[in-house]
């Protein structure tokens, strides 16, 4: 079936490349090109029941002349079609090419939609159709006209009908009560009814996550066995009695889950996932901590320089007072300062190193490397991830992750690992409090500004990112910036950081508001993930309208870390969707929310929702077929070489292991 388009009638040198340009060049991919929505015209609707802003089909015949006119540009085609229960009128416009065909009396099957014009129904633009039943309509592809496009699916169906085989085992099928392929292919396209392409829908939608899901866990180290460390049943005790606070209950249970896997024979790998502010930083330390005792050497990978350094910081205080040696690698060093980290790496001379995907590159060698940390998880791809574990034998692996994700979406995306869950934050935090500031009020906020600062507090104010070129009325950070320093606040100690600054200039910018020489700091997003200001309680967003909900509470979530009042400024005119991130804290809850109002692929970004095809956005919400699939990715993963597994995994491999390389979130 991997025999070229250009085998199928109709398809020359011209459509072949437009096809191309789409990501289609056999007839398997043709094949695979799944629909984007039906039109039913399974059953017609009496003219005498057609509401306005229905969609519908209707069977009628012309009923009087054609009339045409002319209003400017617009060549309007007007005529009455009737069934006996009621006469309509149906529109076309500029299709000069009707009028002849519309001899009175023509029986016409039509699909479209019902609109009120000028008190009266009418079709408008309604499609002639020649069939009942369901028909496919196909995502347009620019140089396919939509029929041709139907008829070389139709075509290719054909060419691959009996040729084809069926890769899912037959018992596999039998278990779930999934159709057979030939037959899911051609209803997914051409349904015979409702219920066979709702057959087909669930085979194609379970043989894929389950693919994808068995894809993703053989990325896993698991299977052969990986680094055990030993260490006694009271070592994650001593680790938290360092602390200057106490642990949440949430903490101490989610450190013992890792310690068991770090004590165990299988490679760790764990997701901890929880809300910004629920203390994942000392869980790391603590797993780190816990492996360099035991003789192994940690590796701990952070998105961003600065939060890498403030990883580096905080390690070095707290892991160095316990006689760990931590190391920093990160991009900006010089070239000496990278030979010397390499060596003191490969030396095992550092037990920890800390930094962004510097630590991954070509030419850093581990020496004893045990324990694999990512911090916010969601900007690094699967394939970032087991770079950095294939630096040691089997390490064990840790993913820390900020982003929320409802339940369901978690296991296709991280269908690999294993996840505990930090549902707890640490005591004494004031809920931050949000308001939403239209900009009438803008003027009374800078009062309020000045009164925390005058009460020794710090304000963060956030820009959305803006292109040069775009044409939008933002504000970026530097015309905030300067506006705050003439006009609004002067006298404040002000600080700017942007993604185009030098790291050197960011960073010196960044801890001069972390010591406290500053009042306010004026950034883009880089100060979304991770930084730590306990003293900074105000957070002003603007264009909040122009973010995402997760990412706005995430924003959110850098203030209310210590123990004074804290609140959340969104400037913006109020909408529902920003009364509603400022009604609830909870972050499980807005990711939910936000995944309703945008759908997964904005969610995680499109190059996540590109690793799917099509259909699969919506499936997200069954959460039936996920479950099912993601047992069954286990099971098959649990005994590879049963011949039924082995098939399934040759599939997967050859289905999604390329495209997964690059998968990332965010
Ligand atoms: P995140 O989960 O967002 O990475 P951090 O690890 O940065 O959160 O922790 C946020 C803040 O909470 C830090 O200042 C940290 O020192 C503090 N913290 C963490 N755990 C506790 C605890 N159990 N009690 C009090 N403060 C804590
Ligand atoms: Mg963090």
């Amino acid at each position: 079936m991997d025999i070229s388009l250009s085998q199928i009638r109709g398809i020359g040198p011209a459509r072949l490349k437009a096809f191309e340009a789409a990501g289609i060049r056999t007839v398997r991919e043709l094949v695979m090109f799944l629909p984007s929505q039906y039109r039913d015209l399974t059953h017609t609707v009496p003219l005498c029941e057609l509401k306005a802003g229905d969609v519908a089909a209707v069977r009628v015949r012309v009923a009087g002349e054609v009339m045409e006119r002319r209003a400017r540009r617009l060549l309007i085609t007007k005529l009455y079609v009737t069934d006996d229960t009621d006469t309509v009128q149906v529109v076309w416009y500029n299709q000069p090419w009707l009028k002849k065909q519309m001899t009175p009396g023509r029986e016409l099957l039509l699909y479209g939609k019902v609109e009120h014009k000028q008190g009266y129904i009418s079709l408008v633009s309604p499609s002639i159709e020649s069939n009942e039943g369901m028909l496919p309509v196909y995502r347009s592809i620019p140089g396919i006209p939509a029929k041709a496009l139907r008829q070389s699916v139709e075509a290719a169906l054909k060419l691959c009908e009996g040729q084809w085989p069926d890769e899912l085992p037959e018992p596999l099928r039998r278990r779930y009560g999934l159709c057979e392929r030939n037959f899911a292919m051609r209803n997914a396209h051409f349904p015979d009814s409702p219920e066979a392409l709702e057959a087909a829908r669930r085979r194609i939608a379970f043989e894929e996550l389950l693919l994808y899901q068995i894809a993703l866990r053989l990325f896993r180290n698991a299977g052969h066995a990986g680094v055990r460390m030993e260490f006694d049943d009271g070592a994650p005790d001593r680790f938290w009695e360092r602390l200057p606070f106490a642990p949440t209950g949430a903490q101490r249970r989610v450190l013992s889950e890792v310690a068991a896997d770090l004590r165990s024979e299988k490679a760790m790998a764990r997701m901890v996932q929880g809300d910004v502010g629920s203390g994942k930083t000392a869980i790391a330390f603590a797993a780190i901590a816990l492996a360099c005792r035991a003789g192994w050497q940690a590796a701990l990978m952070a998105p961003t320089e600065v939060l890498a350094r403030q990883h580096y910081e905080g390690a070095k205080a707290l892991l160095g007072d316990m006689g760990i040696r931590v190391g920093l690698l990160v991009g900006s060093l010089t070239q000496k300062q990278h030979r010397l980290a390499h060596e003191a790496i490969a030396s095992g001379e550092w037990d920890v190193a800390i930094g962004t995907h510097a630590l991954i590159t070509e030419g850093v060698e581990y020496r004893r490397l045990g324990l694999v940390v990512t911090d916010e998880q969601h900007r690094f791809g699967v394939r970032q991830r087991t770079l950095l574990s294939e630096k040691g034998d089997a390490p064990n692996v840790l993913v820390m992750s900020a982003t929320p994700i409802p339940r369901t979406l978690s296991l296709i995306l991280y269908g690999d690992l294993d996840i505990s869950i930090v549902e707890e934050l640490p005591p004494g935090r004031t809920p931050v409090a949000t308001r939403i500031v239209p900009e009438a009020k803008r003027e009374g906020l800078y009062g309020f500004l000045r009164q925390e600062v005058a009460k020794g507090r710090q304000v963060y104010f956030v820009c959305p990112l803006v292109e040069e070129s775009e044409a939008v009325e933002a504000l970026p950070a530097e015309k905030v910036y300067e506006d705050l320093r003439v006009n609004r606040l002067p006298g404040l100690r002000i600080e700017l950081v942007h993604g185009r600054m030098k790291p050197a200039d960011k960073d010196a910018a960044l801890e001069r508001f972390r010591a406290g020489e500053a009042d306010v700091l004026v950034s883009t997003t880089v100060i979304e993930v991770g930084v730590n200001v306990p003293n900074a309680t105000v957070m002003v967003i603007e264009n909040a309208e122009r973010f995402g909900l997760a990412q706005l509470h995430q924003l959110r979530g850098r203030v209310g870390r210590g123990s004074h009042e804290s609140w959340c400024f969104l400037m913006a005119e109020p909408n529902p969707r920003l009364k509603f991130l400022a009604s609830t804290t909870d972050g499980f809850k807005i990711a939910q929310k936000d995944m309703e109002l945008r759908g997964p692929g904005e969610l995680f970004g499109t190059r996540q929702s590109g690793t799917l095809t099509a259909g699969i956005g919506s499936l997200a919400a069954n959460a039936e077929l996920l479950k099912l699939t993601h047992d069954e990715a286990r099971l098959l993963m649990e005994n590879p070489e049963a011949s039924e597994a082995r098939a399934v995994i040759a599939l997967a491999r050859e289905r999604f292991a390329d495209r997964l390389r690059d998968v990332a979130v965010n």
